[in-house]
């Protein structure tokens, strides 16, 4: 295959002007091919993550088929948080900095309406946003979605683990059935599939391994702990490395709050960020957090879900993530721009199943560590648990012996 360059693309000026300012100087491998795809109008489905460049795989062909001169809706951009319409927004925003006849708005929920009414009267071709609001203007009549050209459902997974498959279905049926449909979603789970039968026309599947899968540049270590020793495992980590900017994850709000009470009672400066929060909170903790004020972020996958935070130190697995995918988006928001990174995952026994799998994933790239800080009655690795239950006794001094090693070993360090 020829090696595709945004030069040959068939791009405006305009944009490949941009595009050099942006500093892109060729086109990721989900950009070359969903770009052509996409300026022959066809429908796509394209199975990449952040961090692959998709925003403007979709973005670019978006932009050049956008006729500047009519000021309708021609092209609408969902997406599950606050926080990706902003950052999506944002790259468009770049990509048309010399089109200034195309506008671009931004709508999510949090966000006071009357700002969006003003932003929305300034007749935007482009409208990036969460479904609950986007259907809320469509019931006001202050969004019409009649000239829409291209749909782009980005991180469609994540919208349906939230919930909003009724609200995109309630959308889509505002929009005509002759529009191009595109949508992007780490995994494949059958309602995407459902959704892209139900609303796509032969579509064209793009898949693309995400850059972050390789993290040549993030150390990942996974400790065998037991829930009760997960906390001093966890405050021990943040004192060895002296982490001042670190990203913590659990599974549920609930653990998130309980996480928050007990690093704040240990007198580290800790923050909570997840859904059952108020916007204005999230944004205010992620400023915060930015900023360095907050020291230890404690996140969902869905509150965390586009946070691009340079220099993060390190991301702990607190809880195990669901799956593979989760895994790698979770570790990702460290090692970044060329920074190494550390990423540790805590696993208990009951989760060996469900951990092997991610580990199978990074190869040998996960590797197991000693528990520092664990008191010995909680230090079940899982080999030394199994060897328990054969012959406890042995199996307790080896494993005495080898938590006493590490200790050595650490204090030396
Ligand atoms: P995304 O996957 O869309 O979230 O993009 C990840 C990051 O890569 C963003 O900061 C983009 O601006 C950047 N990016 C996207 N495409 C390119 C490219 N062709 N060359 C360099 N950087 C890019």
């Amino acid at each position: 295959m020829n090696q595709v360059n945004f030069d040959t693309l068939c791009l405006s000026r305009e944009l490949l002007h941009a595009l050099r300012d942006m500093g892109f100087e060729q086109p990721s491998p989900i950009q070359a091919e969903t770009i052509p795809l996409l300026m022959e109008n066809k429908d796509v489905i394209g199975q990449a993550q952040t961090g692959t460049g998709k925003t403007a795989a979709f973005a670019i062909p978006i932009i050049e088929t956008i006729c500047s001169e009519n000021r309708q809706v021609q092209a609408m951009v969902l997406c599950p948080t606050r926080e990706l319409a902003i950052q999506v927004a944002d790259e468009f925003r770049k990509l048309i900095q010399y089109n200034k006849a195309i506008s671009v708005v931004s709508i999510y929920g949090g966000q006071p309406i009357d700002r969006q009414f003003q932003a929305l009267k300034k007749k935007p071709q482009i409208i990036i946003g969460t479904p609950g609001r986007m259907l809320d203007h469509l019931r006001r009549g202050t969004i019409k979605l009649a000239a829409v050209k291209t749909v782009v459902l980005d991180e469609a997974d994540e919208m349906l683990d939230m919930g909003f498959r009724e609200d995109i279905e309630l959308i889509l049926n505002q929009t005509p059935e002759s529009r191009q449909t595109v949508l992007f979603s780490a995994t494949m789970p059958k309602a995407i599939l459902e959704l892209t039968q139900k609303y796509q026309q032969n579509p064209q599947w793009v898949k693309v391994m995400p850059l972050e899968q390789k993290i040549p540049l993030i150390e990942q270590q996974y400790f065998e702990v037991s829930q009760k020793a997960k906390l001093g495992v966890l405050t021990h980590l943040i004192d060895l490395h002296q982490l001042k900017l670190a990203l913590i994850f659990c599974n549920t709000k609930r653990q998130v709050d309980n996480l928050v009470d007990k690093l704040e009672t240990e007198g580290y400066p800790v923050g909570g960020l997840h859904g059952g929060m108020s916007q204005s909170k999230r944004d205010k903790m992620m400023a915060r957090f930015r900023k360095g004020a907050v020291h230890l972020l404690i996140a969902t996958d869905v509150a965390a879900r586009g946070i691009d935070v340079q220099d993060v130190q390190a991301v702990f697995n607190y809880d195990l993530p669901e799956n593979t995918d989760r895994y790698i988006h979770r570790i990702g928001r460290t090692g970044r721009a060329g920074k190494s990174g550390l990423a540790f995952t805590f696993v208990s026994s009951g989760q060996i199943r469900q951990f092997s799998a991610i580990q199978k994933s990074q190869e040998n790239a996960l590797h197991l560590q000693s528990a520092p800080g664990a008191k010995i009655a909680d230090l079940k690795s899982i080999d030394t648990a199994r060897e328990y239950r054969r012959k406890p006794k042995g199996a307790m001094k080896k494993g005495r012996k080898k938590f006493n090693t590490s200790r050595k070993k650490l204090q030396h360090a």
